[in-house]
């Protein structure tokens, strides 16, 4: 149903600026697959919450939060193993003195990894990234290829640090802490909403409760709009974990500089100066600037001082904001 704008924002922009390297064949083969692999496991959750709120009746929306983070807990676990391999090839990253600095970041910051991964993004995109994902068991940081192809070994290193400090800092199971009263309050109003209007035209559309499937399709619309009202509290919680992973990946590689320049790599598909409430309310990760910015803030923290320099005023930029 969403076809046209997945197409126009995942196929047809990307290639107008020049990001996406697959053919439109290849591209609608892996549309079909997510599409099939999100059906699974959309309708899964479905028949688990209609059980769910037979089971619990009234408070049903306390139950189908915890039901949701169990869900998102799974799909995370199973996603390395099952779902990833589906689009792209992991396989281990070439041996050598990169990799080497790669683990001794995980080692020294008491990360169990023997191994990194190295995905073939490039299939996909010209997009420089890493990722991590999986969970206890199948826990693992990769990096992409165009990573590696477009930027120095420095900058290999920042952002692989990145990726580390997202697990020591146990960033996954408090992402599903911090998400729990969002869901919350998703639930709790998309239940209030559910019964005043069935109370007001339940009759006339012929759903008898909230426990019956044929006010499915009511449920679905309701979820949506209060989940899309609820966007700016999902994006605050992923950028509050993106900041504090920045900032290890400066502090574990003490290297400002690495980290200011593969920012500036991702202001290809990110805008680089985003106003203070787009940047708080909309913005996933940091903007390029405000990265830029953490790096240099660090740098100048650890400047010795006989390396402080005097700067003539006309290099002050008078506009520049925190
Ligand atoms: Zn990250």
């Amino acid at each position: 149903m969403l076809f046209p704008l997945t197409w126009f924002r995942d196929f047809y922009t990307e290639h107008k600026f020049g990001l996406a390297t697959q053919s439109f064949p290849s591209w609608f083969t892996d549309f079909i697959i997510e599409g099939l692999v999100s059906t699974v496991l959309f309708a899964l959750f479905v028949g688990f919450l209609y059980l769910v709120i037979r089971r619990t009746r009234d408070n049903w929306w306390v139950w189908a939060s915890g039901l949701s983070i169990g869900f998102m807990l799974f799909a995370l676990f199973i996603s390395p193993v099952f779902i990833d391999p589906l689009f792209n090839e992991y396989r281990p990253m070439d041996e050598g003195p990169l990799k080497e600095r790669i683990l001794s970041i995980a080692r020294a910051n008491g990360m169990h990894a023997d191994d990194v991964k190295q995905v073939d993004a490039s299939r996909q995109t010209n997009r420089v990234s890493a990722n991590v994902s999986g969970l206890f068991g199948t826990a693992r940081i990769a990096l992409n290829d165009n990573l590696l192809n477009r930027a120095d070994a420095d900058s290999v290193e920042a952002v692989m640090a990145h990726e580390i400090g997202h697990y020591v800092l146990n960033h996954p199971i408090k992402m599903m802490l911090a998400l729990l009263p969002i869901l919350l309050a998703i639930f709790f109003f998309t239940n209030l909403i559910f019964r005043a209007l069935l109370g007001r035209k339940g009759g006339d559309w012929g759903v008898r409760g909230i426990d019956d499937y044929a006010g499915f399709p009511l449920l679905a619309a309701i979820l949506t709009v209060v989940g899309l009202l609820a966007t700016p509290f999902f994006q605050r919680v992923v950028y509050m974990q993106e900041y504090e992973a920045d900032l290890f990946a400066i502090n574990a590689t003490q290297n400002p500089d690495a980290w200011a320049t593969v920012a500036l790599l991702t202001a290809e598909y990110r805008k680089l100066e985003p106003s203070d409430f787009e940047e708080n309310w909309f913005n996933h990760h940091p903007s390029p600037y405000k990265r830029i910015y953490m790096a240099m803030r660090w740098k100048a923290e650890h400047l010795r001082p006989d390396e402080v320099k005097e700067i003539p005023p006309a290099v002050v930029v008078p506009s520049l904001r925190d």
